[in-house]
């Protein structure tokens, strides 16, 4: 059995190098892509993508810049951008492969910087609470709702407020995990609520440093207000939305 070791070892590793071959190959045959200065675009052959690719290379170099303005010190860098006729989730990013995924079809264009910007934010502080993280990049969104027959433009920090009162606190801002529109848009409305108490220089501040492990202490130290006090002002603000 032992002289065996040696050619399972090397049969593994063919059928491993094989493999790798092959997604490259599937992966090359399936997208196309066209490079840019800053990213590259991918779209599949026939995709709504591919017949209005000038449109999308206009849309997502101003969605782009807008991430590379929003986040200080940011870097420029090649981020791959997949753009979807279907995609489950309307969008996602990937920051391994610092990949950006968006809906561009015919029915629906997702154009927003949101993806990119988390792309610059895990550089600029990689241990930020995930669920804050995801509230900066909501904290300058819209969405347009049909208000009795009426189409109304409401931002996303504002529907923070349709999350149940009882989670107006910071305990549910400052969590390593974010799953639904809710706790993300609270989250955005936090962002707001540091914004509008103590400016934009103190929030960049506050976000480079902030971890799981510090936030309680390091928001009071920023503030130079205590944690019940800041505490009890974001459920008013929350309120007031
Ligand atoms: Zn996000």
């Amino acid at each position: 059995m032992k002289k065996l070791f040696p050619f399972k070892f090397i049969l593994l590793f063919v059928f491993l190098v094989i493999g790798a071959v092959c997604f490259n190959l599937r992966d090359h045959l399936l997208w196309k892509k066209q490079q840019l200065q800053n990213f590259t675009i991918y779209y599949k052959p026939d995709s709504y993508a591919q017949n209005h690719l000038q449109e999308a290379m206009n849309l997502y170099e101003k969605s782009y810049q807008h991430a590379f303005a929003f986040v200080p010190e940011s870097k420029h860098k090649n981020i791959k951008l997949y753009l979807y006729d279907e995609l489950e989730l309307l969008g996602f990013s990937r920051y391994d492969d610092q990949s950006v995924h968006y809906v561009f079809s015919e029915k629906f264009q997702l154009i927003s910087s949101h993806e990119f910007m988390h792309l610059f934010l895990k550089d600029f502080n990689p241990k930020a609470p995930v669920r804050l993280e995801e509230g900066l990049c909501r904290v300058n969104e819209a969405r347009s709702h049909a208000v009795n027959g009426e189409v109304k433009v409401i931002p996303l920090y504002v529907m923070g407020k349709l999350s149940p009162q009882i989670q107006w606190h910071l305990q549910y801002v400052f969590l390593d995990h974010y799953q639904n529109d809710q706790e993300g848009n609270l989250a955005a409305a936090f962002v707001n609520f540091y914004l509008d108490s103590w400016g934009q220089a103190s929030f960049w501040s506050f976000y480079r440093d902030v971890t799981m492990d510090n936030w309680q202490a390091l928001l009071e130290k920023r503030t130079q207000v205590s944690i019940e006090k800041i505490d009890n002002d974001f459920a008013d603000f929350v309120s007031q939305l």
